[in-house]
């Protein structure tokens, strides 16, 4: 009688940085994987550099370097996840499975030029798709791809797990797993809160605004894919046997009704132009140039003019406030206004749920707990289901753990 070879699943499993950081730990994760085999599931796996790699590899560019970037710091980060990826199919193969690793120009992941934080154009997923057919675990590289022309590209930091749901989304995989080593997403930061809570599912829609507002256990682009192929994504620890969070978009959410979580970013630094004259124009003759020059602006907040002078402020990151400021100093003295200040010791605290939707109150119990710590808030924004206070960084850590217990996250309340 012929064999007849039925899958159950395709799978894409991801496995982050922590969880391949030594022999051990691979040897680990290819068990892991095997397991998922032997249940006649088809296996795609990503992976990050070992441990701390690419932070060590950035180093090294910077210590020959004073501007390493584009594309041989691009080349050289993607030497992180070869490493990675190539040893761990020797792994599998040793335990007599058949594996193959790829890297991203070869599992197809084509991307536009911007080096060090491209972005997926498209996939294509035939030689991934051969492999498999061969009965291969196919190991991908995870964080990279390649342009049209055959240049190597990285997609930002934490990128592997964008890796990861493209090819997710590209294969139809039924579902793509995240593997970290926290036991999924949780209340809040378990480094920073012992008792935050780990959820059991949470929506897209919220765990992009956790994630893009500073919960690094999975990448926002990589949620913002899932949620346009509605893929299901679980993100689950390598080291346990806990069941993990699953992030889709199914309506019986636990999290209705509530605060689901808090996140915190220390990323964040202020610019204000005091003494702008209020008048059409101003703001783009401001922002164009910030734009064309690369620099991405968050928060802008404009105060009600008096005699027509008026003061604006904006947020950007810390690493790019020295280049906002040599691109708004000149326009700044052009439009006559006074002065150009700026903070950079300053961070975000969040609290996002879906249940904020339409239901007064909740900014209010947050400025109160804030205030209640002698905390001031010196920004405020907010979407329809998140509210953030920029506040001064060394206050940003209390704010996460008074705002949990306030908001009785650990009970979930
Ligand atoms: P990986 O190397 O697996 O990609 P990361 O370090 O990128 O892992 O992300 C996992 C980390 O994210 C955790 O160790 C945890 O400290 C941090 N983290 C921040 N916020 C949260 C949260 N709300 N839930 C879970 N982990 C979080
Ligand atoms: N190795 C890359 C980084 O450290 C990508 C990743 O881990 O997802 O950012
Ligand atoms: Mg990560």
């Amino acid at each position: 009688m012929t064999e007849v070879k039925s899958y159950v699943a395709l799978i894409v499993q991801k496995y982050g940085g922590t969880s391949v950081a030594d022999a051990d730990r691979i040897k680990n994760v290819a068990r892991r994987i095997a397991a998922t085999k032997d249940k006649g599931n088809q296996v795609v796996v990503v992976v990050s550099a070992m441990g701390d790699t690419t932070d060590e590899l950035i180093e090294l560019a910077y210590r020959v370097a004073r501007e390493p970037g584009g594309r041989e710091l691009d080349v050289l980060l993607s030497t992180g996840e070869i490493v990675s990826s190539t040893v761990l199919a020797m792994a599998l193969r040793d335990m007599g499975y058949k594996a193959i690793s790829l890297s991203g120009a070869q599992a197809g992941i084509h991307t536009d030029s911007a080096h060090s934080q491209a972005r997926i154009k498209k996939v294509e997923s035939k030689r991934v798709v051969t492999e498999l057919e061969k009965g291969n675990i196919v190991i991908v590289a995870g964080f990279q791809g390649v342009t049209g022309e055959m240049d190597v590209t990285t997609l930002g930091r934490g990128g592997s797990d964008i890796t990861a749901v493209a090819l997710a989304a590209s294969l139809g995989a039924s579902v793509c797993q995240i593997y970290t080593d926290v036991d999924g997403v949780y209340t809040a930061d378990p480094r920073l809160v012992p008792d935050a809570r780990p959820l059991v599912e949470i929506s897209y829609e919220e765990m992009l605004e956790l994630a893009t507002y500073g919960a690094k256990v999975i990448h926002s682009r990589a949620v913002e894919l899932g949620e346009l192929y509605d893929m299901p994504i679980l993100v689950v620890s390598s080291f346990t046997q806990n069941t993990g969070t699953l992030i889709h978009g199914g309506a019986s959410m636990e999290v209705r009704n509530k605060v689901v979580g808090i996140a915190r970013d220390l990323d964040v630094a202020k610019i204000t132009i005091v003494g702008v004259p209020d008048r059409p124009g101003i703001a783009a003759a401001i922002f164009q140039p910030l734009a064309e020059a690369g620099i991405s602006v968050d928060t802008i907040v404009q105060n009600a003019s008096i005699d027509n002078i008026t003061d604006l402020t904006f947020t950007v990151t810390k690493g790019d406030l020295a280049g906002a400021m040599r691109v708004v100093e000149p326009i700044a003295k052009l439009i006559e206004a006074r002065e150009c200040v700026s903070d950079s010791r300053l961070g975000k605290v969040s609290i996002i749920g879906t249940g904020m939707q339409n239901t007064p109150g909740y900014a209010a119990r947050m400025f109160e707990v804030l205030s209640g710590q002698g905390i001031n808030i010196q920004l405020i924004t907010t979407s329809e289901i998140r509210i953030t206070c920029i506040i001064d960084e060394a206050r940003v850590e209390d704010a996460v753990r008074v705002l949990h217990r306030a908001f009785k996250l650990e009970t979930g309340q």
